[in-house]
């Protein structure tokens, strides 16, 4: 008999597994998604390293229209004023098939969601109960419709609802005294950098990463900045005062419609309670954006979960969780360090910092381990 799944959460992370399940012919599988509709209308972008383009192909991502995507060659470091650090070379973790790539959020959600629409997802799904039955796992929903089923997989985000229903070690999300702000460009106003390339600017107590993310020259900004609370009216003044004051060239960016996110991530990763129920992508642990990792891990944590129901292993639950503990705590450390470093508000310090990473970007050795071991495919 066929195994059921329902999945949580129509993110990267539930429409990954989807994909993964719908191509396998021993599950039954139902995406229930809390909106409406999925976000196609929003363009900014995501970029995406070799570990999870890796498995994407597996998907038929290889076969994405080539325009839509991008694949930039190096990372340029430069400080706020626009003076060039140095460059990693992007493109020595790439290989003949899986590319650093970069593109619009809502052209991954397009190509995860082809093979789901219709048949395997729902709309305006909240969960009201959930309790397991008879070896199952029962789910009853707000609009009076019941599930009962073999898996329970959480992927609805860093707020994870699935997750309140099994954890009674209460777990909230850590506002990081951070907020991002993203927005789409026609060109690169008078930045001087390669538009080929990832440019990130290192400021003090911010910054901010412009990269391509089609062939037709559409630049994607996001900017970081630390504060110590989230008001999405006061964004302007924010920028003016913490971005613009260290560097006035910039302020044509911020001309473009931006949305603005407070910045969180997971203070403690626990384990699921219940042998049935799964966590992935950021209801498993959600990071800092300053690795770009975040969609990588729900893109990883998909995959390995799905190798492990594929194989009926009676110990997916222990192995689950202790590959990705393992998995997102490297990550979460790396995010954390270059939230750090990234931000160093005295001059010195930024000296320092520009000094050490000119030197340890040409060593293999430490490119390998800081970045290799992440992007591995
Ligand atoms: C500014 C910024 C830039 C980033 N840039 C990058 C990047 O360049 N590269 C990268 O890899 N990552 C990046 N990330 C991180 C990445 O976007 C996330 O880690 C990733 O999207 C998480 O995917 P997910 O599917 O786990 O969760 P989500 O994207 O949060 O999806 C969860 C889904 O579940 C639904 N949902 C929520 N609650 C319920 C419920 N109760 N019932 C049903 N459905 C529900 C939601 O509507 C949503 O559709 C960035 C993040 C930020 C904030």
């Amino acid at each position: 008999m066929k195994k059921k799944v329902a999945i949580i959460g129509a993110g990267i992370a539930g429409l990954t597994l989807a994909n993964f399940l719908k191509k396998n012919s021993k599950f039954e599988f139902m995406l229930y998604e809390k909106e409406k509709s999925l976000p196609l209308e929003e363009g900014f972008g995501i970029q995406l390293a070799t570990n999870s383009i890796s498995i994407l192909n597996q998907i038929g991502f290889n076969k994405i229209n080539s325009e839509n995507i991008f694949h930039p060659k190096n990372l340029d470091f430069y400080t706020i004023k626009n003076k060039k650090v140095c460059d990693l070379d992007l493109s020595q973790f790439n290989s003949e098939n899986h590319k650093y790539t970069t593109l619009k959020r809502s052209t991954l959600i397009e190509f995860l969601k082809d093979e789901i629409y219709s048949q395997n997802l729902r709309f305006g799904k909240q969960i009201k109960e959930v309790r397991e039955l008879k070896g199952k796992i029962l789910i009853k929903f707000d609009d009076n419709t019941n599930d009962l089923v073999d898996f329970l997989i959480g992927a609805d985000g860093i707020f994870s609802n699935t997750k309140s229903f099994f954890e009674t070690n209460k777990n909230k999300p850590k506002f990081k005294n951070a907020i991002a702000i993203r927005l789409l460009l026609q060109s690169k106003k008078n930045l001087e950098i390669d538009e080929k390339n990832i440019s990130i600017f290192m400021g003090s107590n911010m910054h901010l990463v412009v990269y391509p993310i089609n062939k037709k020259k559409e630049l994607n900004l996001v900017c970081v900045i630390r504060t110590k609370s989230y008001n999405p009216s006061n964004i302007l003044t924010l920028i003016e005062r913490e971005v613009l004051s260290q560097n006035h060239n910039l302020k044509d960016l911020f001309k473009s419609n931006f949305k603005s996110w407070p910045l969180y991530s997971t203070s403690k990763i626990i384990p699921s309670t219940n042998r049935k129920v799964f966590y992935i992508g950021d209801a498993f642990n959600g990071f800092l954006p300053t690795l770009a990792q975040g969609a990588g891990q729900s893109i990883e944590s998909a995959f390995e979960l799905f190798n492990l129901i594929k194989d009926d292993n009676l110990n997916a639950s222990n192995l689950y969780f202790k590959t990705r503990l393992a998995r997102v705590k490297t990550i979460g450390r790396r995010s954390n360090f270059n939230f750090f470093a990234f931000h160093f508000s005295t001059s010195i310090m930024q000296k320092i910092r520009n000094y050490f990473l000119r030197f340890l970007i040409k060593r293999k050795g430490f490119i390998n381990s800081y970045l290799g071991t992440i992007y591995k495919n």
